[in-house]
């Protein structure tokens, strides 16, 4: 008779059964990683009871048949092979490796596994692993295959964690795979030394347990507000489903959202996104539901769905109101289907087509004809080739420097300049800032484009003595992030250095989006100034303006955005002039844009502005042909 301690495995069981208490509260997102985790929480449950009853009966052999004996070991050593391969196969799974990609692979490092679990079986009818007699249990011939598998196992996991550790990107998520395989390895040599201990079941709940907070944990997939999937749901479900996908969703937005929800106020919006949550769990419950952010749902479902109907449903349920007990919201929503049945190439180009229809649909509501088609995978290709245009310009330093002349106004002599990036396409041809500048904004890619721009008009600038032949200036413009950034002084500063040029002859241009933390800018320009560096407000007039803000502001000059000039010439006015004559007494010069013909300068001139830019004098040329036509002297 063996003396088992039972002290490990009982509170192990415990505290199993509270983890299961709260994985099993919420709601789980059918992938790959969740199937397993939750397997792995079944199966070890059933080896600790199987481990429990099996060593208790090995003990009253005297008293029970011979073949509760046997059918509770085989259950026990059954079971211990699954959790073995179970967590392997969640290992591999977090690599984002699939096992039968390559079929051979696949046989081969699954047979350890199907064999082990023969010779367990055919256990049943003849002694193999154990084997129980008059004396009751012993183990048999082939018991080392048990321990052989589990090392099989164990080595390919820590070979394969090594092999693909790239695949994981988070340092965190690394160290907890390698860590819970390392328990596991514990485990099994306390089982040697320790035999009566019943301790290796212990040690894979610990290896459970640092599953569950980095991987296993239904949390991460959730939002909280509502326990809808999140984003990263949604995006592990696309990855998961690449190339198999027979699903269709639609997606909805709540239309203005950002307006809407300062209208409301967020106590109440968040009250309406819960309820809109409900409403879709309990109307589509064989659908999964996401919340995709900024007032944006997915339903994503079986492509053999009604979707018609189901949008039609929805379309008129926001016809009604968003009702509760203390709020009661009137939302407009935009859709689009997007049917992901014919296959995609990967998870970006479904999440961006999300992205491109919902933007639609929130611009033209219930005029948009809801299918994702051609169209919007002629949008996604386009964005896709305008990033790498981007990309490609910035590392390959080609971003291109157009430079605008800006002319005195009284004199018409050209006396300064702005410089306009420009890319090209894989065609050649070139790309407006417009197109590009927004995207390299949110990329993260602006700071590097904006210094490149910064450092090739310093080069122009010390290679042509500009100043010589009457260029005094060149604005650069900054984005607001540029902008924004505490080091810019300083790495502007090193810039203007290396090419010995005093920081003067530069006029950086911000718009007012810059103005938002007032503070933040006044502090920025200050420190900036200290080293000689000017500043023009750019755009004047485009957004919400405020004479008063500008009243400390430390400006040199301020450009009319072609707006309010165009306004103005088309049909004169007194707020103009009364705008130009308070910044002339705040000691702003004035710079009018986007002049275009005579006349225009010439009111613009009357006005009082002193500078004038636009297509009358030329379009932004090249640095090369702006030379020749401007450089008088050599
Ligand atoms: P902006 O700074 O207000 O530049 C003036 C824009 O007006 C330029 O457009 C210019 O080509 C255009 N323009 C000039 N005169 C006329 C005219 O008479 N009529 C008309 N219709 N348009 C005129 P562009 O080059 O397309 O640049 C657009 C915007 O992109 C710029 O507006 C600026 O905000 C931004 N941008 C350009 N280069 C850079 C850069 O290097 N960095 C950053 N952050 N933004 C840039
Ligand atoms: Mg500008
Ligand atoms: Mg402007």
């Amino acid at each position: 008779m063996v003396n088992w301690d039972y002290s490990y495995i009982i509170p192990s069981f415990m505290i199993l059964i509270i983890i299961m208490g709260y994985y099993f509260a919420l709601p789980r997102l059918p992938i790959r990683m969740n199937k397993t985790y939750l397997a792995i929480l079944i199966v070890e449950g059933m080896v600790i009871i199987f481990d429990v009853f099996a060593s208790w009966a090995d003990n009253m052999y005297a008293v029970l048949p011979a073949w509760l004996l046997v059918v509770l070991n085989s259950a026990f050593f059954l079971a211990f092979l699954v959790r073995a391969y179970l967590f392997f196969e969640i290992t591999i799974t977090i690599l984002r490796l699939n096992l039968w990609k390559n079929k051979l692979s696949g046989f081969i490092l699954s047979l350890p596994y199907f064999v082990s679990l023969s010779i367990v079986l055919i256990g049943f009818f003849r002694g193999t692993v154990f084997y129980i007699d008059e004396n009751g249990y012993h183990q048999g011939a082939f018991y080392p295959v048990i321990y052989l598998c589990l090392y099989f196992y164990l080595a390919v996991s820590f070979v394969t964690i090594y092999k693909y550790r790239h695949k994981i990107r988070r340092r965190n998520e690394r160290v907890s795979t390698v860590s819970f395989n390392i328990i596991l390895l514990l485990g099994s040599i306390f089982r040697i030394i320790f035999p009566t201990l019943l301790i290796y079941d212990t040690f894979c709940l610990m290896a459970s347990i640092v599953l569950y907070l980095s991987f296993g944990n239904p949390e991460y997939y959730l939002e909280r507000r509502n326990m809808a999937f999140n984003s990263k749901a949604l995006r592990s479900y696309i990855e998961e489903n690449e190339g198999r996908g027979r699903f269709k969703m639609l997606a909805f937005c709540i239309r203005d959202y950002h307006d809407v929800r300062e209208i409301y106020g967020s106590t109440q919006m968040n009250q309406g996104i819960a309820m809109i949550s409900n409403f879709l769990k309990s109307n589509y419950p064989e659908c999964l539901e996401f919340y995709y952010q900024g007032g944006r749902f997915i339903i994503l479902g079986d492509v053999t769905m009604n979707w018609e109907d189901i949008h039609e449903e929805m379309r008129h349920r926001f016809m009604l109101p968003w009702k509760s007990d203390d709020a009661e919201l009137y939302l407009e929503a935009g859709f689009a289907l997007i049917d992901c049945s014919k296959g995609y190439n990967s998870a970006d180009e479904v999440l961006n087509i999300i992205g491109v229809m919902l933007e639609k649909a929130d611009a033209l509501g219930s005029d948009f004809n809801i299918l994702a088609d051609e169209n919007a995978l002629a949008d996604f290709e386009e964005r896709i080739s305008l990033k790498r245009s981007m990309e490609n310009a910035i590392d390959k330093r080609e971003v291109e420097v157009f430079l605008q002349p800006i002319v005195a106004a009284k004199s018409r002599k050209v006396v300064g300049a702005e410089a306009l990036a420009r890319i090209r396409d894989s065609e050649g041809d070139i790309i407006p800032p417009s197109a590009f500048i927004p995207l390299a904004e949110k990329n993260g890619r602006i700071n590097q484009l904006g210094e490149q721009v910064f450092e090739k008009v310093c080069q122009f600038i010390a290679e042509n003595e500009t100043e010589k032949w009457g260029l005094f200036f060149i604005n650069v413009n900054l984005s607001p992030i540029q902008f924004m950034r505490s080091d810019l002084g300083k790495r502007f500063l090193s810039t203007i250095k290396a090419y010995g040029v005093s920081p003067d002859k530069i006029h950086l241009e911000i718009t007012e989006e810059a103005m938002i933390d007032e503070q933040q800018m006044e502090k920025q320009i200050q420190i900036m100034q200290r080293d000689d560096f000017k500043f023009v407000l750019d755009d004047y007039g485009k957004g919400y303006s405020n004479l008063t803000r500008l009243k400390k502001s430390p400006f040199i000059n301020v450009k009319l955005d072609m707006e309010i000039v165009w306004d103005y010439c088309n049909h004169e006015d007194e707020i103009l002039p009364m705008m130009v004559e308070a910044f002339k007494r705040m000691n702003f010069e004035i710079t009018a844009e986007g002049i275009e013909t005579e006349e225009m300068a010439r009111k613009m001139t009357d006005v009082g502005c002193d500078y004038l830019q636009g297509m009358l004098f030329s379009s932004p040329l090249p640095l090369d042909d702006f030379l020749k036509k401007y450089k008088t002297i050599e």
